[in-house]
């Protein structure tokens, strides 16, 4: 047994070595190792009829042999391709200005990365950082540390999506979440940077939605934030006419009204004119005339706090923009699902 499968190892590895063509190898690998009727198969098979100890010693030698067989024949081919590479080069002449192949449509980038990205670069030039989170996040930072109250129907407003297993840097009973804003990093940067500080979230936020046409379970935010020894209300209203004229032009008009967020006090809502009827009235705007984009105000003292950063010495700012209004008020899109669809007619559109 020990014998026949040297030999077929020796003479398989000259075969193997002469084969003239791709053809020949592949009949001689079928020869050699095919599941059917290869020669090294047949010896394979005829192993069940041998005695335990006998198996124990062939069996990795007959292995062995495969390996080698195999890693020969890939050689060979390997050769045979760069000589026939060869053969056809010297038979033809290569023509370099001979026209391309047609590229393929490489794509863009979706209307949401393009309004975030153009909405990075104008706040990096206003001097703010623009940092990163975690959509995986702990209920202490996307409510508690932000001043919601553990029972406060704000939570409610916000309902997302819940996940088993918990925090251990949380309060007892706090668990994991997705987070439903990018304000949870107004938290976190504050803690890891410390005042002063100016800086964007953009990211994605999650929400337990039926959906509709108003209404998605992933949705697009940039939180902005401010600290320092002198921000006052004056600070957020200069930032955010300058957001409004970079997105709607010179023209646009801004205005205020009280909201509640349980991280702000104050808290506003804030509305430009609408871009389209310019604050005539239209479909878009609800024949209001305005367009809510973002809600804002005075980052609330328990907030800081959280962060480490002492209130009586710092305060700031918070606001958030709703990317994804953004975009549907921008290019006119009436149904939100339609930016997650990942439908190519749509997405070709822009
Ligand atoms: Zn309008």
């Amino acid at each position: 047994m020990t014998i026949d499968l040297q030999q077929l190892k020796t003479e398989g590895l000259l075969a193997i070595k002469a084969a003239k063509d791709k053809l020949e190898l592949a009949n001689l690998e079928i020869k050699l190792l095919g599941r059917k009727n290869g020669e090294l198969t047949n010896i394979l098979k005829s192993l069940k009829d041998l005695a335990a100890e006998v198996k124990k010693e062939i069996g990795p030698l007959a292995n062995e042999v495969k390996i080698i067989l195999e890693s020969a024949v890939a050689a060979r081919h390997r050769e045979l391709s760069a000589s026939a590479w060869e053969n056809a080069a010297a038979g033809e002449r290569l023509d370099i200005t001979e026209p391309a192949l047609p590229h393929l449509d490489p794509g863009h980038l979706h209307p949401i990365t393009q309004v975030g990205r153009d909405l990075e670069d104008f706040f990096a030039k206003l001097g703010f950082m623009v940092l990163d989170g975690p959509e995986l996040e702990s209920d202490y930072y996307n409510f508690s540390a932000l001043n919601f109250a553990a029972d406060h129907p704000a939570r409610d407003i916000m309902d997302t999506f819940y996940i088993k297993g918990h925090d251990p840097a949380a309060p007892a009973g706090a668990g994991w979440l997705m987070r439903t804003h990018t304000s949870p990093m107004q938290v976190r940067a504050l803690q890891k940077y410390g005042a002063p500080l100016a800086a964007i979230v953009p990211g994605k936020c999650f929400r337990n939605e039926s959906t509709d046409a108003r209404h998605e379970h992933t949705l697009y935010q940039i939180e902005g934030f401010m600290y320092d020894t002198d921000i006052t209300f004056a600070h957020l209203k200069g930032i955010l006419e300058a957001v409004a004229k970079h997105l709607y032009g010179p023209e646009v008009k801004m205005r205020f009204s009280p909201k509640f967020y349980p991280f702000v006090e104050p808290g506003v809502r804030g509305e430009v004119t609408c871009f389209l009827c310019k604050g005539r009235g239209c479909r878009v705007c609800k024949n209001s005339g305005w367009l809510e984009i973002f809600g804002a105000g005075m980052t609330h003292p328990n907030v800081l706090k959280a962060g480490g950063v002492d209130p009586a010495k710092y305060q700031g700012f918070a606001f958030g923009l709703g990317l994804s209004r953004l975009v549907m008020l921008k290019y006119g899109i009436e149904d939100v699902r339609l930016l997650e669809s990942g439908n190519i007619k749509f997405l070709e559109q822009f």
